[in-house]
């Protein structure tokens, strides 16, 4: 009987969507008009119910009359245990060892919006796509005393993903160090191993963006639900959830739900997460439980070997001398050892010039200066309180004397020139404050320093401060 809904269901929707919810139920027996079906968990129950119940309905009726009626079995959901709980059939609910729990569901539609059974909303976009750059692997991925824990512990992750005490696994480390390659290279090890698993990358950002978009059409739950079915989620860049506590709250669930069932995240972060702001205690917490590995800048021989590698993949030769020559002089941002590199190169090409010392020198020295350094809120925070002589604290507090309040204001307004932030996170970084704070704060800033000689001064003196 249920293989011949099975047919009938298979026709009728996606594949993915057939692969996803119905494969992984088990019939467990035929009684009078009942059939009881075994799902994973109570969620799958849900799901089956909000979306399937008339395509359900109407194969069954075909089957065994319309007085059909769906018994669901729910395999408790434990933490971890039973990784492979479909490779067994169980005969009944009672027996023992399987904790199980029977609802009876009569087949009636609770969602008077799904009028034709073909049409199931919300899961069309099943299918995912890993997202993943094949470029960034571990083999590229060169292994110095800078990266050894994190490499390590991202090749032990890609071997068992979920299966280790790495869960989740937080690389944490400056701009440029490797931070996505490495996320990537986890990524694209675990679809080479394990190509069934459904890995997914994707940045902080755009999983913000999702997220917002998903809550203005109304379908929150079909986003929450995408992220659930996922086996390894990789998200880049979660300091920038910081400030963002509806993110953070859905994130919250999706993570717990994926660690319950054994699922593996990887994040990645330009902080640790002690010096984290603005990212609720219970995420930090959720953080905390696998490991934090950190990518520090990378030591001389291994910048030369990152050098080495990259120009032997580009099919290029370039002397000894020359390439050590780069790597004694960029020394914190992989980023920019291999942008100088590519501009040497072009250089060369271009003027038809050979590689020498004297052309490596100017390029070096270039290219330090116009890579401007990245600032941080933090610092920018700490800077100006340092001019005004007072404490972040103060700088932060609610205070409304004219000094403290310019020198917030002008923390902002270097915030905002100097970092990449929104508005909205400029303020709940400085002081909780909300983006039209922040909007107002630069706004006064550049009416101030125009029109009064002292205040231009200090933002010409912070200024100063903040790009040596
Ligand atoms: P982050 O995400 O930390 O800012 P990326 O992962 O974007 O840094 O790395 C910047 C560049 O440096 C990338 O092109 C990456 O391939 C390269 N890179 C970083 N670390 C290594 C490494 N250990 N070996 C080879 N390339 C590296
Ligand atoms: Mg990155």
């Amino acid at each position: 009987v249920w293989n011949n809904c099975l047919e009938f269901i298979k026709d009728n929707i996606q594949p993915q969507a057939y692969k996803t919810w119905f494969e992984p139920i088990i019939p467990v027996k035929l009684t009078d008009n009942a059939l009881s079906i075994q799902v994973p968990s109570k969620f799958f129950y849900e799901w089956l119910e909000e979306h399937y119940v008339k395509i359900l309905k109407v194969s069954l009726t075909k089957e065994i009359g319309e007085k059909a009626k769906l018994v669901y079995i729910i395999k408790m959901e434990n933490t971890y245990g039973n990784k492979h709980p479909f490779t067994e059939k169980i005969p009944s609910s009672n027996r023992s060892g399987l904790k199980s729990q029977e609802v009876d569901i009569p087949l009636q539609n609770k969602n008077p919006e799904l009028r034709n059974p073909f049409v199931i909303p919300g899961i069309r976009n099943v299918k995912i796509e890993s997202q993943l750059n094949p470029n960034y692997s571990f083999e590229n991925f060169l292994e110095g005393d800078s990266n050894r824990l994190a490499r390590s512990a991202g090749l032990a992750v890609a071997t068992k993903p979920g299966g280790t005490s790495f869960n989740p696994l937080l690389i944490f480390g400056g701009v440029g160090l490797g931070k996505t390659h490495l996320a990537h290279a986890i990524g694209v090890d675990i679809k080479d191993k394990y190509p069934e698993k459904t890995v997914l990358y994707i940045s902080a950002e755009k999983f913000t963006q999702q997220y917002i978009d998903s809550v203005k059409k109304n379908n929150r739950n079909d986003f929450i639900h995408f992220y659930q079915i996922i086996d390894v989620l990789i998200i880049d860049d979660v300091q920038f959830l910081s400030g963002k506590s509806g993110t953070q709250d859905v994130f919250f669930h999706i993570f717990n739900h994926l660690h319950q069932n054994g699922k593996q995240v990887i994040l990645t972060s330009d902080k640790a997460p002690v010096d984290m702001q603005d990212i609720e205690q219970r995420l930090l917490s959720r953080f905390k439980w696998g490991l934090s590995a950190e990518l520090q800048n990378p030591d001389f021989e291994t910048r030369v070997s990152i050098l080495k590698n990259k120009l032997y993949r580009d099919g290029v030769e370039m002397p000894d001398d020359i390439i050590e020559y780069v790597a004694k002089n960029i020394k914190t941002n992989v980023r920019e050892l291999e942008g100088a590199i590519i501009s040497l190169i072009a250089q060369s090409s271009f003027n038809k010039k050979e590689i020498t010392i004297d052309l490596a020198k100017q390029i070096v020295e270039k290219f330090v200066k116009n890579t401007k350094r990245e600032v941080s809120i933090d610092y920018i925070q700490k800077i100006v309180s340092d001019y005004f002589q007072m404490d972040i604290d103060t700088l932060q507090s609610k205070t409304r004397k004219r000094h403290i309040v310019q020198a917030r204001q002008l923390a902002m307004f270097f915030a905002k020139k100097f970092t990449k932030a929104s508005l909205a996170s400029i303020g709940s970084q400085i002081g909780k404050r909300d983006h039209a704070t922040v909007l107002h704060a630069c706004k006064t800033v550049d009416n101030l320093s125009s029109t009064d000689k002292q205040f231009k001064k200090y933002v010409e003196d912070i200024t100063k401060k903040l790009s040596i």
